[in-house]
């Protein structure tokens, strides 16, 4: 058995969910659930580009309910907390909750936070001063930021596709002109976006992180909205296309940091999926659970039909395990999330268990959703009910904030290159089975080059599962 709350299963892992965790959670059960189906029904929200007069708006036309649903999560602290608190913990736990009723909601959060970090990291006093408290209030005024990296010309390798140029100003500033193709949570107050130092050749050493605020120093629209883009499922967060043109940006860090910082904010997002992953596929096995516990066939509720039944226990220790691992990756973030370049050897480690996590959550959420809307029959197509949902929802958690691919050779990477195995190894040394994460990456680094990486996926795989039969342990979730 699974519980039925988001918070149980928390709890069931020994973390502590407090009063106003629990009081946020209530309001989804009794309110937020039933906004969020009425947004996703509504399909892609409009985008009001002009006003009467015609002057350039770029206004999303969601109905009130939406800003109240979405404005809920930073009332209860989902970015306030970190920073008052000195911890991403709440963070992902609330994230948890949230994304356990609509893992769309918890994007704007992500990149809220993915925005928020690294300006406190990095920016300026004058900045910090001017942009953080908004991106980091409860009440009030309350500002939303954006990640903006991937380009019309593809997400993965940035290094050769961001051909957004900056160009400094002088003070400080600089002069961003480009396209962002997938601009999530557009219509943000600040964003953070990659682009090219002007006059420099491609490769990622020459791209740098700024900071991008919604209106320019005279007011005007810093940035526009081409056009909002209809896909299958997170409509609870519009993705827009942005267009830059002479727009007004600072640069967080080092020059020659920029790829770092990128890869940070990334951080961040990565882990945010694998909460948001394992929280969808918990949803989706209540959701099966509560229809299998009513259908009847062949003299039975099917949920109690052998097959059936056994196929509800491996899916729950599959998400269990799943969680095990995306915790792991909280706990190791948490622990080096202010650090800054030259990054120690734990903050590799947490690279490793991050790739891990963000690849094997991401596959068990849609093996979930899909299960579960098998387990519905026809029900579970139709679009009345609430499985066809979870998988339209799923679909993009391996995609987004980078590809299964991504997570594979870069994990890899980490341990060629950063013996980042070892970190994990050290890590879970006192268990039984952790000298098989060690075992598996030396293998990794013994191989062939071309060979490791045509096998690339088998062998990540494996990883992972050792990496599982140990976490198993250290978390001991309450036997099914
Ligand atoms: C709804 C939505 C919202 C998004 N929001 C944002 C956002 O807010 N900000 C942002 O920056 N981006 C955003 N993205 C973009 C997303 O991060 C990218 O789609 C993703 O990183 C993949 O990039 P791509 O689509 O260009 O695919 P590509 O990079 O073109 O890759 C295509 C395929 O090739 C594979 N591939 C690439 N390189 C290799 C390799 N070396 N070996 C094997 N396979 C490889 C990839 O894994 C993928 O399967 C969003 C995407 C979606 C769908």
């Amino acid at each position: 058995m699974i519980p039925e709350r988001a918070s149980k299963l928390l709890q069931e892992f020994g973390i502590e969910v407090d009063r106003e965790a629990l009081d946020y959670e209530d309001w989804w059960e009794r309110k937020g659930k039933f906004i969020s189906e009425s947004i996703d029904r509504m399909g892609t929200v409009q985008l009001r580009m002009f006003d009467r007069w015609g002057n350039r708006i770029d206004e999303l036309l969601y109905p009130p309910e939406y800003w109240d649903m979405l404005f809920k999560g930073y009332r209860a602290g989902v970015i306030a907390r970190t920073f008052e608190e000195e911890s991403l913990k709440p963070f992902y736990i609330l994230g948890y909750i949230t994304s356990f009723y609509d893992p769309g909601v918890y994007c704007p959060y992500t990149v809220t936070i993915s925005t928020a970090v690294p300006l406190y990291k990095y920016g300026s006093q004058e900045l910090k001063e001017k942009y953080l408290p908004p991106l980091i209030a409860r009440d009030g005024e309350i500002w939303q930021g954006a990640t903006w990296m991937t380009e019309a010309k593809g997400g993965s390798d940035l290094g050769n596709t961001v051909e957004t140029i900056a160009e400094p100003a002088g003070n400080g500033l600089w002069i961003l002109n480009g396209e962002k193709y997938f601009a999530s949570n557009v219509g943000a107050e600040v964003a953070v976006v990659a682009a090219r130092i002007k006059g420099e050749p491609l490769g990622v050493r020459s791209l740098a992180l700024f900071l991008l605020p919604k209106y320019r120093r005279d007011g005007s629209l810093n940035y526009h909205v081409r056009r909002i883009k209809p896909k299958i499922g997170t409509r609870s967060v519009p993705t827009g296309e942005v267009e830059l043109k002479d727009a007004e940006a600072y640069m967080l860090g080092k020059r020659e940091w920029g790829i770092y910082l990128i890869l940070e904010s990334l951080n961040i997002s990565r882990v945010a999926n694998s909460i948001g992953s394992v929280a969808l596929a918990h949803r989706a096995w209540v959701e099966a659970y509560t229809f299998a516990r009513k259908r009847f066939a062949f003299g039975k509720y099917i949920y109690e039909q052998p097959l059936l039944n056994r196929q509800f226990q491996d899916m729950g220790r599959e998400i269990r395990e799943a969680f095990a691992l995306a915790w792991e990756s909280v706990e190791a973030l948490n622990e080096v999330y202010l650090e800054k370049p030259r990054y120690s050897s734990r903050y590799h480690t947490f690279r490793l268990l991050a790739h891990m996590a963000k690849y094997w959550t991401a596959e068990v959420s849609v093996k979930a959703a899909k299960w579960a809307m098998e387990v519905h029959g026809g029900m579970g197509v139709l679009e009345e009910y609430p499985a066809e949902r979870l998988l339209r929802e799923a679909m993009i958690l391996p995609i987004w904030e980078g590809t299964a691919h991504r997570q594979v050779l870069d994990g890899i990477e980490a341990i060629v290159k950063k013996d980042a195995h070892i970190g994990v190894f050290e890590r879970l040394r006192q268990y039984d089975g952790a000298e098989e994460i060690r075992r598996i990456g030396e293998e990794m680094k013994a191989m062939d080059e071309l060979e490791r990486e045509r096998e690339a996926d088998i062998l990540f795989e494996s990883l992972v599962k050792a990496t599982l039969k140990v976490l198993r342990q250290k978390y001991m979730p309450v036997p099914l």
